[in-house]
């Protein structure tokens, strides 16, 4: 189990929720814009049994566990954490980026997430996917990740970061008509710090630039939200 870090509470991970954050280290991509490039290697060695512990102790405000990454699909130990999690009555989502839709399959049928939460970050087509995730991706990987959770009863929302000079309104507009139909969505801003090479002095779209994308968006998914403006 790759445990790279742990954050106790956080109203930010899961919107109306008292959360902690657990990060599995060790990621198959290598996004120019990650903003926690340290987790992209694997190398998380922090022991759960304390995390437990700690949670376990303050249940009474502890509502749910984020469970996210680096990739935490990746990860074999992680249908243990997820059980773990669900022992202590926890409500749990996981954050993946769609790359290994047998696990996420596996994880939905076993209803060891009440939530997921999907980084779609181009269109659906190899060649825009491989460009922005910086390296080579088979989109009919993240396709199949989004068709299990649209077959599924878990509510699932997608987040895509809006990345200067990554995604533009035209490829926004292209992936939207591929997720035409999805219920939720949340437009990220991005935000460089954190951001390692040239991406660290990117400067992020202007709000107003966000704002006209969600109006877009509404014409495709339910409910559209913008973060971190
Ligand atoms: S998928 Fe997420 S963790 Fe992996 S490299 Fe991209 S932004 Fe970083």
């Amino acid at each position: 189990m790759g445990v790279a870090g742990f954050v106790k509470t956080t109203l930010q991970d899961w919107e109306g929720k008292s959360s902690c954050l657990i990060s599995l280290g060790g990621c198959n991509l290598r996004c120019p814009y990650c903003n926690r490039p340290g987790l992209m290697e694997r190398g998380g060695d922090m022991d759960t049994a304390p995390i437990l512990g700690y949670i376990k102790e303050n249940r009474d405000f502890l509502e749910a566990a984020v469970v996210s990454g680096g990739e935490p699909t990746m990860d074999e130990g992680l249908y243990r954490l997820l059980g773990e999690l669900k022992k202590l009555k926890l409500k749990v989502k996981v954050d993946t980026n769609g790359c290994f839709p047998d696990v996420l399959d596996d994880i939905v049928g076993a209803r060891l997430a009440d939530k997921v939460c999907v980084n779609v970050m181009a269109p659906l087509d190899d060649a825009s996917y491989s460009r922005a995730a910086g390296t080579e991706v088979d989109a009919r990987l993240i396709r199949r990740s989004l068709d299990i959770l649209r077959g599924s009863e878990a509510p699932y929302e997608i987040r895509t970061v809006i990345v200067p000079g990554v995604v533009t309104h035209e490829s926004f507009v292209r992936m939207l008509k591929d997720l035409d139909g999805t219920r939720s969505m949340v437009i990220q801003q991005f935000d460089p710090r954190g951001a390692a090479g040239p991406m660290a002095s990117a400067v992020p779209y202007p709000v107003p630039a966000l704002v006209r994308m969600a109006e877009t968006a509404k014409g495709y998914i339910e409910r559209v939200r913008v973060r971190g403006v």
